[in-house]
């Protein structure tokens, strides 16, 4: 058993398990989180198991960042694993089922480089047949895979699927059937002795009682070859779910090797977590894309059948505006450690004061700045505008200042000087803040005090 992973037992046999098992060969991007999303909520919501399972038996194209990537993505996601499995920890589960295998007459070892047959491929789509693997190492007599070992080749292996077809109920895409004729003996191990994923899935997917695969449509074809690897294995299958596809706004399939989409990008750009998991979730679904207060309550809208059979196309725009709605919405709890990080103070009250403004959460840390920073640069007035703030400073009440004070204020500088709606406001606004838009100032002024104001308003008028 893997780190953490207990073996299915009697009493287990209610629990649902679900696993997200992404190969760490790049960078997940938000089709994935999408995988992810979709188990680790069916999980929470059924009070079962999730899973992570590291598959990372591809030598030459795993790397160690991205193992640590993936979990950073998880952490930023909100998601804690209950356990996780590194597949090449797992060799030896690996070697016993495929022995099993292999007594049971199910591999065979097949000789033929990449090369050939990619060769193999073209020529029978060339003459308008399936590139389907012809099982031509099941024909080789002893002499013959004598001579080729001899020549240095080492096999890799496949197994041979039994004809006819397999049926599942798809807990997405309903009654499925896909005649294993239609398709190669997969190949298990590679001829450096590594084993491949669609073998190691079903070893793994049986020893840790996996009871839901959720993953993408892709992977099909792939569900057909497995459940032939489960009877085999005599092991009971998983359900199975897959689900449509993101595609860019192109309409381009996503990938981990371009970087298109990732996790790691939004995170950087501001995006919000729980609007990523939300968008994620919800996009290319009967249910309509909106913000959620929490995981829980997305793990509540989730329903595999309400899942679009038609690929769904990222917009930018849609997530950046659900990440905004999703900021904006956040209780001051649940941002405080991020904004004491980004030196963001005020508490409560200023979160509250500035959150409706807010395209990213970065952004608070602007509006402290400009509240806060005794240096802040207050812009020049226009000549129009000075005698209305010298008066506005003259007349700058004592402190304690509080969300009342911003009224009265301003009502005496009105009265002074004639000067009301926006030839009044606007000019204190930028004067005071520097931009033109803003939170409201009666609940920004008394965090910009008095000694800040009347130096901005002093430096607006030339002073
Ligand atoms: N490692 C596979 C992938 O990333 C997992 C597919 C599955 O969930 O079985 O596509």
């Amino acid at each position: 058993m893997g780190a953490g992973l207990r073996p299915l037992t009697g009493t287990d046999d209610l629990m649902s398990v679900l696993r997200f098992a992404p190969s760490p060969t790049g960078r997940l991007h938000l089709g994935n989180a999408r995988t992810l999303l979709l188990n680790a909520l069916l999980a929470r919501r059924d009070g079962g198991r999730f899973l992570l399972r590291l598959d990372d038996t591809d030598r030459e194209r795993v790397r160690e960042e991205y193992v640590d990537a993936i979990r950073a993505d998880l952490a930023w996601l909100g998601l804690t694993p209950d356990g996780e499995a590194r597949q090449s920890e797992r060799t030896a589960l690996y070697e016993a089922a495929f022995e099993r295998l292999k007594a049971a007459g199910r591999l065979y070892p097949a000789y033929e480089s990449e090369a050939e047959l990619d060769r193999a491929r073209k020529l029978a789509r060339a003459s308008g047949r399936p590139p389907l693997y012809d099982r031509a190492a099941l024909r080789l007599t002893p002499e013959r895979r004598a001579a080729l070992e001899a020549e240095g080749r080492r096999p890799h292996w496949r197994f041979r699927l039994t004809g006819g077809r397999v049926a599942w109920e798809d807990d997405v895409r309903g009654a499925q059937e896909i005649d294993l004729g239609s398709l190669s003996d997969p190949v298990v191990r590679r001829d450096d002795g590594s084993f491949l994923y669609v073998f190691t899935s079903v070893v793994d997917d049986a020893d840790m009682g996996v009871t839901a695969v959720v993953r993408g449509e892709d992977h099909v074809a792939n569900t057909a070859v497995q459940l032939d690897l489960f009877a085999a294995l005599g092991a009971a299958p998983p359900a199975f779910a897959h689900h449509n596809l993101l595609t860019s706004a192109e309409g381009d399939g996503l990938s981990k090797r371009t970087g298109a989409l990732a996790l790691a990008t939004l995170r950087d750009e501001g995006v919000e977590a729980l609007a990523v998991a939300a968008y994620a979730t919800l996009i290319g679904s009967a249910e309509a894309v909106r913000p959620v207060a929490s995981l829980d309550d997305l793990a509540g809208l989730l329903d595999l059948k309400r899942l679009s059979r038609a690929p769904a196309q990222v917009d930018m725009g849609e997530l950046r505006a659900l990440s905004e709605k999703t900021l904006h919405a956040l209780p001051f709890e649940t941002v405080a450690a991020r904004l004491e990080a980004a030196g963001v103070g005020g508490g409560a009250a200023f979160w509250n004061t500035v959150r409706g403004n807010l395209a990213t959460l970065g952004d608070a840390a602007t509006w402290w700045a400009i509240a806060a920073d005794d240096g802040f640069p207050a812009p020049p007035a226009e000549a129009e505008h000075a005698a209305t703030l010298q008066k506005a400073l003259e007349l700058l009440p004592p402190e304690p200042w509080d969300e009342t004070t911003w009224k009265a204020w301003t009502g005496a500088v009105s009265t002074a000087t004639g000067a009301k709606g926006r030839a009044l406001f606007q000019p204190l606004r930028l004067a005071l803040t520097g931009a033109a838009h803003g939170p409201e100032l009666a609940r920004l002024l008394p965090f910009i005090g008095r000694a800040r104001a009347a130096d901005r308003l002093t430096r607006a008028i030339g002073g």
